[in-house]
């Protein structure tokens, strides 16, 4: 209706008082309320034979947030600012790469914005906030504007003057966030030390409302761009990935979700389960595997402490590039050492470039599958070894965990801390948030060990999946060939971890470099280059599995009759809806395969 108005250049006459009654302006209407004005409006003009007809018509009107009341359009006399001055120097800010926004692809909605700004309503009709700093004179009707509180009339001299009453749009004032919370406009010790500012981190949702005010304000009243980098993340979303809001009432009550979950198993999903500018759905699964993460972490750590005796906790105990090369530390030492900090360099880059989700899932997954799955479990056999084995992986323990909290702080603060201070006791600094933050040192990676040590990780996964294929109990150790050709002495060197991972019998665990023949009534499998060989009589009571798979082999191989009798008879493959005659054929299938993995592991059994 404003458009229209204005296209056809009508006047604009306000016909409502503040409580949404018809003023003066209403004529015989003034003093109605609006709704009884608008009744008595049609019964008039029915009166008088003007009403042609009324119909339904659905249009869309504002409704108070708070009460639902109907929102009605009213002309009054606010304040504006002039955006075309301040929009152009925030443009070429962004333009010009003295402000990147992450992801990149938010430089095109903010030039969209900001390169045709509408003007600035600023002014608020509320109790709240910034007041506009405007007196005006009762006796010569001019307005004063000053920063301090006037005492007179700049222009007459007359003590009585008043306050504008509206407040400043609470946009204007967030404006001013990265300098006036410094102290500015005094030129004070924090603001010199600290504007410009590095790095605005907010959601997606506010560039403009926040953002772009904060860029043009800082530019206009100091000359500066107040931060450098704008990282944008995404907004959280239900576990059904609907937008959470009030009417849904599918909204999330932080608090609650920390008491369950733990705040850090909260934080940590909340970091690793987005990327930059991308809504995430907040999963009740991954909070319970971030939670189950911090246990874990928490059980490694004491595990290590019960295990590092009197370790001196200092720096004297951490492992460099220096003395890997000169201790005869184990190839799972070495190994670990180096993915520590080829971990530690990606995490770098990752936080560099601001991934910071990525980041967090990358030092989890090195927290739990190298270092807890591999590593804590093969130091337990090496901390059966002699002094010096004992003392180097203690060593190596207390560097990767001391070093991997580190790592992990800012993504579980509390936990870390707590870990951290019990592991090291003060001896490498007062707390972990003021401890530097691990980057990596490129002399310590090793990648024939990684490269080596994958091998003995494929031989330990490769022995338990057969074992678990088999049906081979948890608790029995079995036999096994190694032909690791020339790997044969790298292998050699982890016989005590793999026998103890694979639970392999120390002394029914042979590492040779070839076999004349392939041993029989074994099975045998291929890790990498290596070729392991699983005795049966090792794994299973022969005679018995003998029996087993026998049974089931008549009994598929009946089936397998059966089908095939069903499927030649006419009558069948004619009438019956080809849906049906092709799931026939597919179990008949799938027994055949059956039939012949049995047939195999018979023929394996000798
Ligand atoms: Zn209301
Ligand atoms: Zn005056």
């Amino acid at each position: 209706d404003y458009e229209m108005g204005k296209r056809h250049g009508l006047q604009m006459i306000n016909v409502m008082n503040k409580d949404a009654t018809i003023n003066e302006q209403g004529g015989p209407y003034g003093g109605l309320d609006r709704y009884e004005a608008r009744r008595q409006l049609v019964a008039d003009l029915e009166a008088t034979g003007n009403l042609v007809k009324t119909e339904p018509h659905t249009l869309s009107i504002g409704l108070c947030s708070r009460c639902g009341t109907v929102i009605e359009p009213l002309l009054s006399l606010q304040w504006w600012v002039r955006m075309e001055p301040l929009a152009k120097p925030a443009v070429a800010a962004v333009r010009e790469g003295r402000i990147k926004l992450v992801p990149e692809r938010f430089d095109q909605i903010y030039y969209q914005w900001m390169e045709n700004p509408r003007d600035w309503v600023i002014s608020r009709q509320l109790w709240w906030g910034h007041r506009v700093p405007v007196w005006y004179c009762d006796t010569c009707g001019q307005q004063t504007v000053s920063v301090e509180t006037p005492q007179q009339c700049a222009h007459c001299g007359s003590g009585t003057i008043k306050q504008d009453e509206d407040v400043l749009d609470t946009w204007f004032s967030s404006g001013l966030w990265p300098f006036s919370t410094l102290g500015w406009p005094d030129d004070t010790e924090d603001f010199r030390r600290f504007y410009p500012t590095s790095v605005l981190e907010t959601g997606y949702d506010i560039l403009f409302f926040w953002v772009a005010r904060m860029i043009f304000m800082g530019i206009y009243l100091t000359g500066k761009e107040p931060f450098h980098t704008v990282y944008l993340h995404g907004l959280v979303r239900d576990e059904f990935n609907r937008k959470m809001s009030k009417s849904l009432d599918n909204t999330v009550d932080p608090i609650e979700l920390g008491e369950k979950y733990g705040t850090d198993a909260m934080r940590f999903t909340f970091a690793t389960s987005s990327t930059p500018g991308q809504d995430f759905s907040l999963q009740p699964l991954r909070l319970e595997a971030a939670r189950n993460f911090a246990n874990k972490l928490w059980n490694a750590t004491r595990f290590v402490i019960t295990k590092l005796g009197d370790l001196p906790r200092d720096a004297s105990s951490l492992v460099t590039a220096e003395r890997l090369a000169t201790e005869p530390y184990t190839l799972a030492d070495r190994w670990i050492i180096s993915r520590y900090h080829r971990v530690q360099m990606d995490v770098d880059r990752l936080l560099g470039s601001f991934n910071l989700g990525e980041a967090g899932r990358q030092i989890q997954t090195f927290f739990w599958e190298e270092l807890a799955d591999w590593y804590i479990e093969i130091a337990k056999v090496q901390l059966e070894g002699d002094e010096q084995r004992q003392r180097l992986t203690r060593s190596v323990l207390y560097t990767v965990l001391e070093g991997s909290l580190r790592l992990l702080h800012p993504y579980m603060p509390f936990v870390t801390e707590t870990a951290w201070q019990h592991l090291t006791g003060g001896a490498l600094g007062k707390a972990l948030i003021i401890a530097e933050y691990p980057r990596g040192d490129a002399a310590a990676l090793d990648d024939q060990a990684e490269r080596d040590f994958v091998q003995v990780q494929d031989i330990v996964s490769g022995i338990r999946n057969a074992r678990n294929e088999m049906g081979v109990e948890a608790v029995r150790w079995v036999e096994a060939i190694i032909v690791a050709g020339e790997k044969a002495a790298t292998i050699e060197q982890e016989r005590a971890s793999i026998s103890r991972l694979a639970r392999v019998s120390p002394e029914a665990l042979e590492i040779v470099e070839s076999l004349a023949e392939k041993p029989e009534g074994a099975t045998g499998l291929v890790a990498g280059t290596v070729e392991v060989y699983l005795p049966l009589a090792g794994m299973v009571d022969v005679a018995k599995e003998r029996a087993r798979l026998t049974a089931e082999l008549e009994r598929t191989e009946a089936d397998i009759s059966r089908r095939e009798a069903k499927l030649a008879n006419e009558s069948f493959t004619s009438r019956a809806p080809a849906k049906i005659v092709q799931g026939e054929r597919d179990i008949l299938a799938t027994a055949q395969t059956t039939a012949e993995k049995l047939r195999t592991q018979l023929a394996a059994l000798g």
